[in-house]
C-alpha cells in the first residue's frame, strides 16, 4: 500500500512536511518551517525556548506529534510525550529513510533542525552548499536553524544546555548530493570546517545519492526558483511513480530546467503529483503577466540611473539571480555593489557548487561592508581573508554614498545611522508573501526612511479592503509559477491524481482542470491519502 500523509503545506503557504509510505519505506518530501502557525504564538523576542527542547515546538504545534522522529537529544526529561499522543496526527514513526529536500528555503527546511541528525538528507549540492553557510554565518546557537548540523543538548536539572564545546563535537546530518557523482573537494572541504574556532565538525561523510531511498528508485530534477539548486523530486513506488514540484516557475532565467522535468515527469506516467500552488489564485488577470527578470532589470536600472544620491536594494542574497541583475545595474551606472560579509560568505560556497554562480574575485564593482562589531567568527575572518581588496568600511561609505548600491534589508537600516544619507532610494525587490507581521515592519521602515529623507520604492502596503498589494510590481519577478502556467504544469505531467500543497486556494486546480481526467485530492492533516 502507498500513501501520503501531508503534515505541513496544508491549505498555507510555506512548511511542506509530506510523508510517502510504502511498505517499510518512508521518507519525507521537505520539512519546513510553518511561519504561519509559528508567527500565531512567536515573534522575533519570544521564541520557542532551546532548554526545554521539542517541549514548546510540540506543545504549540510548530512540529507533527509523530512519536520516535526527532533528536532524542531534544526530550526534556521524563515521558515527555504523554502529553501529546492524543493529539490529532500523533503516531509513532521510529524509522525513516530520508528527507528529499526541494530547495534551500526555511519554509522547506527549517524544521529539520529537529529530526534526528541519522536520518539522511538528499539534495542537490547547491541546496547544500547554501543550507550550510547560512547555517555557518548565523546564530549557531539557534536550536531551529540547524539544518545540516545540530549542537547536541545535555539534561542540566531540568533543562537543555549544549553539551562542551571541547569534548562534543557537531553532529552532521547525512547528506547524499543527488547530482554529484563524487563531491569535488573544495565542496568537501567547506563541508568539513566547523563554523567557528571552538567546536570541531563531526565526522560524517559526504556521499551521492545513490539513486534510491528505502528501496524505492528516485530521481531528481533541477528547476527553476527565486533560489538556486530547487529540486523536483519523482520516486518509483510500488504502485508507480510519485512527483513532487517542490517550488517552481516557468517565467525566471532557467525556466527551461522547469520545462525539462515537466517532459521528463510527465514521460514516467506519474500516479500521482504533489503540486506548489503559492499564486494559484482566482483572480487570473492579476496572475497572468508574470514579471520577468529583465522587467526587473530594466525598472531598478531607469531607478538607479535617475538618483543622484544613495541607492538600497533590499533582496534575499540567496537570490543570485537578483544579485546579478544588481550588479550590472551596478556595472551600468557606475556604482560599487556592496553586500554583506555574511552574503560574500554565501556567493564562495555557491561558487563552489557551481560555476554558473559568479566568482566574487571577478566581480571588480562589488564591495564588502565591513560592519562594526565586537568580535568575527572564523567563517567571516576567512571572508575577509580572501577579500580583503573588497573591504569598504562604514566611514569609506559615507563619504561615497552616491557612488553605491547597497544591498541592505530592513534588518540592516539601524547601520543608516554611521551612514547618515540625506536623500536616496530604497528599492524593495523581495519576497511577495506578505503576513500582517511584515506590514508592522513595513511602517517601521517607512519611518527609517523618512527619517533619512530616502523614497522607498516597490515596498508592500494595505489595501482600503486589508489585501495586501505592491506599490512598484516591475521591481520584483516572482520565484513561483502563476496559477495559469501551474495549470500548464499539470495537465502536460498528467498525473491520475493531483494533491495541491503549498498553497492557500487548492479548490482553484478543481475549478481550472474540471474536465481533466485527473483526480484531485485536497491533502487534510495527518489524514493519509491512500493509493491502492
Ligand atoms: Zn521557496
Amino acid at each position: 500500500m502507498v500513501s501520503i500523509t501531508v503534515y505541513g503545506g496544508v491549505c498555507t503557504i510555506g512548511g511542506n512536511k509530506i510523508l510517502l509510505e510504502d511498505g517499510d519505506a518512508r521518507l519525507f518530501f521537505d520539512f519546513g518551517t510553518d511561519y504561519k502557525v509559528r508567527a500565531q504564538y512567536y515573534e522575533e523576542y519570544l521564541k520557542p525556548r532551546s532548554g526545554a527542547g521539542l517541549r514548546d515546538v510540540l506543545e504549540m504545534g510548530l512540529l507533527p506529534p509523530l512519536e520516535g522522529l526527532y533528536r532524542e537529544d531534544l526530550l526534556p526529561p521524563g515521558d515527555p510525550w504523554q502529553r501529546y499522543r492524543s493529539r490529532p496526527g500523533y503516531r509513532g514513526l521510529d524509522h525513516v529513510d530520508g528527507v528529499l529536500v526541494s530547495h534551500a528555503h526555511l519554509d522547506h527546511t527549517g524544521a529539520m533542525s529537529f529530526l534526528r541528525p541519522d536520518i539522511p538528507v538528499f539534495a542537490s549540492t547547491m541546496t547544500g552548499v547554501i543550507a550550510k553557510a547560512v547555517q555557518d554565518s548565523g546564530k549557531t546557537s539557534d536550536f531551529e536553524s540547524e539544518v545540516c548540523y545540530v549542537t547536541p543538548r545535555v539534561v542540566e536539572g531540568d533543562r537543555l544546555t549544549t553539551a562542551p564545546w571541547q569534548r562534543v563535537s557537531y553532529v552532521r546530518r547525512p547528506f547524499r548530493f543527488a547530482d554529484m557523482q563524487e563531491p569535488s573537494p573544495e565542496v568537501i572541504s567547506f563541508w568539513n570546517r566547523a563554523p567557528g574556532t571552538g567546536r570541531r565538525m563531526g565526522r560524517e561523510e559526504l556521499s551521492a545519492s545513490g539513486g534510491q531511498v528505502g528501496g524505492l528508485p528516485i530521481r531528481h530534477f533541477p528547476v527553476d526558483h527565486s533560489v538556486y539548486g530547487a529540486s523536483a523530486w519523482a520516486v518509483e513506488t510500488s504502485r508507480g511513480w510519485v512527483v513532487y514540484t517542490g517550488d517552481l516557475r516557468l517565467h525566471g532565467a532557467r525556466g527551461q530546467e522547469t520545462q525539462r522535468f515537466v517532459a521528463a515527469a510527465r514521460a514516467l506516467r506519474p500516479r500521482l503529483l504533489l503540486c506548489e500552488g503559492t499564486r494559484a489564485t482566482e483572480e487570473p488577470a492579476e496572475a497572468s503577466t508574470p514579471v520577468h527578470e529583465d522587467d526587473v532589470r530594466q525598472s531598478a536600472l531607469e531607478e538607479v540611473r535617475t538618483e543622484d544620491g544613495l541607492v538600497i536594494a533590499d533582496f534575499g542574497a540567496r537570490n543570485i539571480d537578483r544579485l546579478i541583475t544588481f550588479h550590472h545595474i551596478a556595472e551600468a551606472t557606475d556604482r560599487l555593489l556592496v553586500i554583506l560579509a555574511k552574503d560574500a560568505y554565501l556567493l564562495d560556497a555557491m561558487h563552489l557548487a557551481s560555476a554558473g554562480v559568479p566568482s566574487l574575485a571577478e566581480c571588480s564593482h562589488i564591495r564588502i561592508f565591513y560592519d562594526m562589531k565586537a568580535k568575527r567568527d572564523a567563517w567571516e575572518e576567512r571572508v575577509w581573508k580572501a577579500h580583503h581588496d573588497k573591504k569598504i568600511t562604514p566611514q569609506e561609505a559615507a563619504a561615497d554614498l552616491d557612488r553605491l548600491i547597497l544591498c541592505f534589508s530592513f534588518w540592516d537600516v539601524g547601520k543608516l545611522i554611521d551612514l547618515n544619507p540625506r536623500g536616496g532610494k530604497y528599492i524593495y525587490s523581495s519576497s511577495e508573501a506578505y503576513t500582517e507581521e511584515q506590514m508592522i515592519d513595513m511602517d517601521r521602515l517607512r519611518n527609517w526612511l523618512q527619517h533619512f529623507k530616502m523614497t522607498g520604492m516597490g515596498l508592500p502596503y494595505r489595501r482600503d479592503d486589508g489585501s495586501f498589494a505592491v506599490e512598484h510590481p516591475t521591481l520584483h519577478a516572482s520565484g513561483h509559477a502563476p496559477g495559469s502556467d501551474l495549470v500548464t504544469v499539470v495537465k502536460e505531467i498528467a498525473p491520475e491524481v493531483l494533491i495541491p500543497i503549498h498553497t492557500e486556494h487548492p479548490e482553484y486546480f478543481a475549478e481550472a482542470l474540471r474536465g481533466e481526467p485527473i483526480d484531485i485530492r485536497v491533502p487534510k492533516y495527518g489524514v493519509p491519502i491512500v493509493i491502492d
